[in-house]
């Protein structure tokens, strides 16, 4: 049994270590070229769509949450997401907060990609596997990306999730509908939404909206539309009763994180891209070994006198 441990130990590590020397090679060959266009963050468009999340409207009711999973052909799609994962690109958190009278309430958030307008997920890519459209999604390429993880370590908001389990490694996050929207159709959470709480339209329209809401409703939302500005302004923009940082939403200042991003790309290319290599292969190790192990134990209990066969 020992050896076969070995043998599947060194199979799974020399496995994951072909995928980490396969994103080192592309890294190495396109680390000199990252995409321009790219780089920049895209294409920054006013008129572009967005979505604008109204707090004070939302029940918590997760109907958004399962229409998401239901649109982008998610597993387990009858079970509630609690966080943003490979199954779920977005969900609906419950948060406890005190309000000015210092009675206890819960502000339900709806969470999902920002769709920034100069991305610092685009900015990381060296393949050009995300890209900002002139239409408003950040949209994924599966083909092109090489799983190296830049996005994740980018990404202010921390939306893009990682197939652990597939050797070559894929990224996963809402991409606002854009096969919905290309074919003139809301994104599936705003259709679904039978509360008001979110909105969809121009990104332009959705600001004038929501500093009108806050003129028309003193008292019921803090002067913030949040996205307007932060990291150069985002696609999707929230309302809140309360400020923000009480809701957990991270204080960024206007400047786009983009510019960050690229300067890390442009420093450390292959470094980082090794780091992640190295991780994804002890990750696919450790899972194994937990594997045969588990295997190990099931077939030593069923030889134990008495065990039913
Ligand atoms: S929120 Fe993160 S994943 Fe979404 S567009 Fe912005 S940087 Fe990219
Ligand atoms: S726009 Fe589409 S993918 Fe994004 S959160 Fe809404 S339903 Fe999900
Ligand atoms: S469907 Fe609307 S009301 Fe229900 S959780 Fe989502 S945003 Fe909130």
């Amino acid at each position: 049994m020992a050896a076969i441990n070995l043998e599947l130990s060194r199979r799974d590590m020399l496995k994951g270590m072909g995928c980490g020397i396969a994103a080192l090679a592309a890294s190495t060959a396109v680390a000199g070229s990252v995409n321009v266009a790219a780089a920049a963050g895209g294409p920054a468009n006013e008129d572009a769509w967005g979505i604008l999340i109204d707090l004070t409207r939302c029940t918590g009711c997760q109907s958004c949450a399962l229409a998401c999973k239901e649109a982008n052909d998610r597993p387990h799609p009858n079970t509630v997401p609690i966080r943003l994962d490979t199954d779920a690109y977005s969900y609906v958190e419950e948060r406890q907060i005190e309000n000015s009278v210092g009675d206890k309430e819960t502000v339900s958030i709806k969470h999902q990609c920002m769709h920034c307008l100069h991305p610092a997920c685009v900015s990381a890519c060296t393949v050009g596997a995300l890209r900002k459209t002139a239409e408003g999604p950040v949209v994924y390429d599966a083909e092109k990306c090489i799983g190296c993880r830049y996005c994740q370590y980018a990404c202010p908001f921390g939306v893009p999730c990682y197939e652990w389990e597939n050797p070559l490694g894929l990224i996963h996050k809402c991409e606002m509908c854009a096969s919905r929207l290309a074919e003139d159709e809301k994104p599936a959470c705003i259709a679904a939404c039978p509360n008001g709480a979110l909105r969809f339209g121009t990104r332009h329209q959705l600001l004038a909206q929501a500093h009108a809401q806050i003129v028309s409703n003193p008292g019921r939302y803090v002067e913030h539309v949040y996205g307007e500005h932060e990291v150069g302004g985002t696609s999707v923009l929230y309302l809140s009763p309360v400020p923000f940082s009480l809701l957990g939403f991270p204080e960024l200042g206007d400047d786009p994180n983009a510019k960050y991003a690229e300067a890390v790309m442009k420093a450390t290319p292959a470094i980082a891209l090794t780091v992640a290599s190295v991780v994804t292969a002890l990750h696919l190790f450790m899972q194994r070994r937990q594997q045969v192990h588990g295997e190990a134990t099931v077939h030593a209990e069923s030889h134990k006198p008495g065990a039913e066969l």
